[in-house]
């Protein structure tokens, strides 16, 4: 938990879910974040993570009657293994993350080797993915806040988990949804909840920017959604999973329908 929520040391570990959102309208076939691949580079986080469980994101899209050329555009948070991780699977998609958290990533690993725990849950394969679609013409570095990137969905910088997070909205039929990305963990982040008396922002218990730009990206976030905190989709916190409908599952893990 301390992982997640920071100081929360005398917490018991909890599952915590790796997930991400299909999102479908004006003939576009849209995936926020991606999962990753247990195979090459994905295979050695899986296990070094302990993940135990773990379904390939192209089967569960193949459960929705998706196949991977279908995709159009994948739209990422941030470039960690478990939200990028398999956007070498979708030849037609383009791909969309903020240029200052690609350029970060390839300066980072740039670095001395003392400095590697800053690209600790980045797989090198991710990136050289993501340069390679560039090659293709099939990557669009977005800076900053972005209206109607695509029809219906924007983007809005949320830096403090790493250097160019950013969040995405959805505009529904039941009205705009957040996917956060990893901004928050949990939604103890924004409540405090177990932290103290005081209802405040807690900082992510890891992450590479810092403490400050995480709790401006909390109050954007709340912000972007009126400060409905349901509408927040928290893609690692399954206590928030549970609270929308559960349309299908493949050997435990859940498809749960937002909107
Ligand atoms: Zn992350």
């Amino acid at each position: 938990m301390a992982s997640l929520v920071w100081g929360t040391f005398g917490d018991p570990p909890i599952d915590t879910p790796f997930s991400f959102v299909l999102a479908q309208g004006g003939g576009r076939i849209v995936l926020c974040d991606c999962g990753f691949m247990n195979e090459g580079g994905g295979a050695t986080f899986a296990t070094r993570f302990g993940v135990p469980t773990w379904v390939s994101p192209l089967r569960l899209l193949e459960r929705m009657g998706i196949a991977p050329g279908d995709v159009t555009d994948i739209v990422l948070s941030h470039a960690h293994f478990d939200h990028a991780g398999s956007i070498d699977q979708f030849p037609n998609a383009q791909i969309y993350l903020q240029k200052t958290e690609l350029l970060s990533w390839v300066e980072a690993f740039a670095l001395p080797p003392r400095f590697s725990i800053l690209t600790d849950v980045v797989d090198p394969d991710d990136i050289r993915a993501a340069l390679e679609a560039s090659f293709q013409h099939r990557l669009t570095l977005i800076e900053g806040d972005r209206d109607n990137l695509l029809p219906g969905l924007s983007v809005r910088l949320a830096r403090g988990h790493t250097m160019g997070q950013q969040f995405i909205t959805l505009e529904t039929a039941r009205g705009r949804y957040a996917v956060a990305g990893d901004c928050i963990y949990s939604a103890r982040n924004l409540t405090g909840e177990g932290c103290g008396e005081q209802q405040r922002y807690i900082p992510l218990g890891a992450g590479v920017g810092s403490a400050w730009d995480q709790l401006l990206s909390f109050n954007r976030l709340e912000t972007a959604v009126g400060g409905d905190r349901s509408r927040i989709i928290i893609l690692h916190d399954e206590a928030r999973w549970s609270a929308f409908e559960r349309v299908q599952e493949i050997e435990g893990m859940g498809i749960y329908k937002v909107a």
